[in-house]
């Protein structure tokens, strides 16, 4: 890092997961997408744009108005365990950031070519420089940009065709990325996404599925200019975003949401098991948005699933399980909810984000609880909205 501090033997022992992502084999750019849209969310972006050409196989560019990259920065930018994001040791065992690893465009330059193009507020021009295997590759070159980074990969794989024929079409690839964008999307309502698809990065944009639409520009960022309405409160948007990434488009599409935040505390006054309430990890808050179950049509399918842990994307298969059985009682036989979203908070010393090479996985202390904890908060909420209906009916 610039500060001179070295990743010495405490952090050599992690070195064998980076190398796994580093080569990981199956890498298209959809894998990319969440740990690039990552660096733009942790350089405080309001505004991050994706474009995706055939399918990332031909580039991808991603572009945020985030801080920018320091132009004495360049020599560490892609080379391997370099970050910015920590400033000690300790920092390690309670993340506030995404990154921390300094890995990923190190393995995204071994695998393609990146050109970064950005500006800080402090520097009066931007830089541009293109990076390979770890290291510049090319002069830099000074431009014109406003405040924040664009990164372009390009020819992924070298352009092996083995490589391109192993993927999914352009469009599958795209709808892939498309799907990480709209999940990140849901949880960061404070920024604006586009996401879209290209021929080309000059040519016209032939923007398919989740297009680049109201709810993605510049209205959806709160705080934005003074033009901006503000009326506009998370719901609205994230209504709005589901909309948008089920295909529905259109601004006043409504979507029902209904939504349960239980936290240690609510669960106390809520009667759970306390043994359930002893193994939760510390400082827990989940919030749970899903449609309300009177919207699901018979044989509708879980299309749109977004689990987040400490405001990361993870799969967590057992969580998205205890939700959708909780709620299975108030439902159509064999119809799910056509999206789901979770969010859980923890003590960052209570969860792992280390455990997988591309942290789709972490490890939460009491994850078997947490289960519990939301199948029992969902499953009264629905038994309650139930009850309630009956009565109406009743009288
Ligand atoms: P990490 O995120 O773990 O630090 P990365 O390889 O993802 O590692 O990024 C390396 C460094 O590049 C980051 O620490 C950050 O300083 C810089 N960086 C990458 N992307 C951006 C971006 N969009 N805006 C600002 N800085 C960035
Ligand atoms: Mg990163």
């Amino acid at each position: 890092s610039r500060d001179g501090i070295e990743f010495v033997s405490s952090y050599e022992h992690a070195t064998f997961p980076i190398m796994c992502s580093q080569y990981h084999p199956e890498k298209s750019m959809f894998e990319w997408t969440g740990t690039l849209i990552e660096n733009c969310l942790d350089a405080g972006a309001s505004k991050i744009g994706v474009t995706v050409v055939e399918g990332g196989f031909g580039s991808m560019e991603i572009s945020d108005n985030g801080c920018g990259i320091n132009e004495e920065d360049i020599p560490l930018l892609c080379a391997r365990f370099a970050t910015s994001k920590l400033r000690s040791i300790a920092d390690l065992s309670a993340m506030g950031t995404y990154g921390f690893r300094g890995e990923a465009l190190a393995a995204v330059s071994h695998c393609a070519t990146i050109t970064v193009t950005s500006r800080t507020a402090s520097a009066s021009t931007g830089w541009r420089c293109t990076f390979n295997r770890g290291m510049p590759s090319s002069p830099v070159e000074h431009v014109h940009r406003g405040v924040g980074t664009t990164l372009v990969v390009s020819s992924l794989f070298g352009g092996d065709s083995v490589r391109r024929e192993a993927l999914g079409s352009s469009r599958h690839e795209y709808l892939l990325c498309a799907t990480v964008v709209s999940a990140y999307s849901l949880h960061n309502t404070h920024c604006a996404f586009t996401v879209c698809s290209s021929k080309s990065l000059r040519g016209v944009h032939v923007a398919a599925g989740l297009e680049a639409t109201g709810a993605y520009q510049d209205r959806s960022v709160s705080g934005g200019d003074s033009s901006t309405p503000h009326s506009r409160t998370v719901m609205s948007v994230f209504r709005q975003r589901v909309a948008v990434s089920l295909g529905r488009g259109g601004e006043e599409a409504s979507i029902p949401v209904e939504e349960v935040v239980v936290d240690k505390e609510s669960a106390r006054g809520l009667g759970v098991d306390p043994d359930i309430l002893e193994a939760l990890p510390r400082n827990l808050s989940v919030t749970i948005r899903y449609p309300t179950p009177s919207s699901v049509t018979p044989r509708s399918t879980c299309r749109r699933k977004a689990v987040f842990v400490n405001h990361r994307l993870v799969q967590w298969p057992g969580l998205e399980r205890a939700v959708l059985d909780a709620l299975s009682p108030a439902i159509p036989p064999k119809s799910k909810p056509v999206y789901l979203y979770v969010s859980v908070s923890v003590d960052p010393r209570d969860i792992d984000p280390n455990a997988h090479p591309t942290k789709a996985r972490v490890i939460v202390v009491g994850d078997r609880a947490v289960q519990s904890l939301v199948a029992s908060v969902v499953g009264d909420r629905v038994a309650s909205v139930e009850d309630a209906t009956l009565a109406v009916d009743a009288s």
